[in-house]
């Protein structure tokens, strides 16, 4: 093989012939090495020539310069009676597609770097290399790339991901023993899910959430698989039930927390439980200004319109009752200038918290007392504003301060629940005489964490044969809409007590698909961010 064959695509192919060094690219002649060829009609040897022709191919760059291939091609006769094709032009299946304007080996380039870097990226970066492309182009390239070599899962695990969080969802699988992507499905829905089952037959176990489309579909669609539900939904169900009854006696949390405090010489910080986390409506004021971006980002796209369809600065100036210095402004900056937000007003009463808090640390807790005072002190605020501030620091609850004391946080609902489940080894000494509080005064809560902590046991260590007393000692307490959820799907949960497979790998790649959908920059299409999860997971 001499030295020049690495320049072709395929040196059994073709033969170099020369290279010409143009002003700004290599263009490198070749012909074909065969003599005969067989007919693409009908497969017949034929060696007679009809005439040739010269193709050219962009290739892979060499030392960053482009390279043009000029393919001196052959048609050729095709003497079989029989065959329908009379005249045909040779095929070159390992250096182009028949009709492609760029070698394969260029085209693969294309793709890899599109899938790796996307397309905006990746055409600016492959430019830079000595390969002239487009966006499109890679985008083509990687639609065109087909992926999966037709393997069916025999563990199949199944969960949702959201396009846009709390609108659009779309299901992700994954190949259990793999542990890669096996597909993408544009929807969450029994029917699309039970569709791809059905072309993808011999799929013996599938892990999936709670009982729901999944489930559903996998009945449909495989109603030979075993269904497993998901471990972590089980135990999220389970941590969910029991914080109802936590939730339910918030008192004996506070009281608990208060109790241990005093063991502790500690001195408590209350942490408001659960305010409700309401999400703060805009102002008026800055619906306004929304308002006013909305009409100048319009004008904005109206003007760049009109001035690239001809229109002068001045004619767009007029049209749309802006000055023309504002019209050369948006030109210049290349793209919409966002305002910079106005700063939110500063409150009189933010002066005033440092004096405030000390005087609430000396115990003075009315409102309208510190007001009176404040105003002495020179304060012009409302007496609302001060009102305001008490209240909140009564939901803090923030005890006067003895110094060199520790003080303790007041552990939320949610916190108390996972102390609750765990087991005692699991905590440390604090969350151990916390639990032991709690528990010493809410006999509910005792209950039904015991219940709870039995529950996930029985799923840590896999007993199903105790499965069913679970069930039934639970049947009428305070976990009885658990029990009742799960004597729904109870094949499938005593498969999760039974069998090893669970979704935790699947928020793996639920959270790898994130990653690449955001450097779609959010116009990611689906057949696209599909391309480039499974490209990914190959
Ligand atoms: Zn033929």
């Amino acid at each position: 093989m001499s030295y020049c064959s690495i320049l072709l695509p395929d040196a059994a192919e073709l033969r170099l012939t020369r290279v010409i060094s143009e002003s700004d690219f290599l263009a490198v002649e070749v012909e074909v090495a065969r003599a005969v060829v067989p007919c693409p009609g009908c497969g017949r040897v034929c060696s007679r020539r009809h005439s040739y022709y010269v193709r050219t191919l962009a290739d892979l760059p060499s030392h960053g310069v482009r390279v043009q291939l000029r393919l001196r091609t052959r048609k050729f006769f095709c003497d079989a009676r029989a065959c329908s094709r009379r005249i045909f032009t040779e095929r070159l299946p390992r250096t182009a597609a028949p009709y492609a304007r760029c070698s394969l080996r260029l085209s693969e380039a294309f793709r890899n770097i599109g899938f790796v870097a996307g397309a905006e990226a990746g055409a600016r970066l492959a430019r830079q290399l000595g390969m002239a492309t487009s966006p499109d182009t890679l985008l083509r390239r990687m639609r065109q790339f087909v992926i999966g070599n037709g393997w069916i899962p025999r563990v199949l695990g199944v969960d949702d991901w959201a396009w846009r969080r709390g609108h659009r969802y779309g299901t992700i699988l994954v190949d259990l023993e793999r542990r890669s992507v096996v597909d993408l499905l544009p929807d969450r829905s029994a029917e699309s899910f039970a569709a791809w089952l059905e072309t993808h037959p011999g799929i013996e176990i599938i892990s999936r959430d709670r009982a729901g489309c999944y489930a559903e579909g996998a009945t449909q669609g495989a109603p030979q698989a075993v269904q497993v539900a998901d471990r972590w939904h089980l135990l999220r169900n389970v941590s969910e039930a029991l914080q109802r009854v936590v939730e339910r006696e918030r008192k004996q949390l506070i009281s608990a927390t208060a109790t241990l405090h005093q063991e502790l010489g500690a001195v408590a910080v209350v942490r408001v439980p659960c305010l409700p986390a309401v999400s703060r409506l805009p102002s008026r004021a800055e619906q306004s200004s929304q308002q006013k971006r909305n009409q100048r980002l319009a004008s904005y796209r109206e003007a760049m319109r009109l001035r690239q369809t001809g229109s002068t600065q001045e004619e767009v100036a007029r049209k749309l009752a802006l000055s023309t210095r504002t019209i050369r402004r948006w030109e210049q900056a290349g793209q919409f200038p966002e305002r910079a937000p106005v700063p939110p007003k500063r409150k009189q009463i933010d002066r005033w918290v440092s004096y405030l808090e000390r005087r609430w640390r000396e115990g003075r807790s009315n409102a309208l007392a510190l007001w009176r005072e404040l105003r002495q002190q020179g304060y012009r605020g409302s007496r609302g504003a001060v009102q305001r501030w008490a209240t909140r620091q009564r939901q803090i609850a923030l005890p006067p301060a003895v110094s060199g004391v520790p003080r303790l946080l007041f552990p939320s609902p949610r916190q108390a629940t996972w102390w609750l489940l765990q087991e005692p080894a699991a905590r440390d000494g604090k969350q151990n005489a916390f639990v032991n509080a709690l528990e010493q005064l809410s006999p509910a809560i005792a209950n039904v964490a015991q219940q709870a902590r039995e529950f996930v046991s029985l799923l840590r260590e896999r007993r199903p044969h105790q499965f069913a007393k679970w069930l039934e000692r639970n049947q009428a307490g305070e976990l009885r809409g658990f029990v009742k959820s799960l004597r729904q799907d109870e094949a499938a949960v005593r498969s999760a007590l039974t069998l090893p497979w669970s979704n935790g790998q699947v928020e793996g790649h639920v959270h790898r698909l994130k990653l690449l959908k955001r450097q779609m920059f959010g116009r990611a299409k689906f057949d696209l961010l599909k391309q480039r999860v499974l490209y990914a997971a190959a």
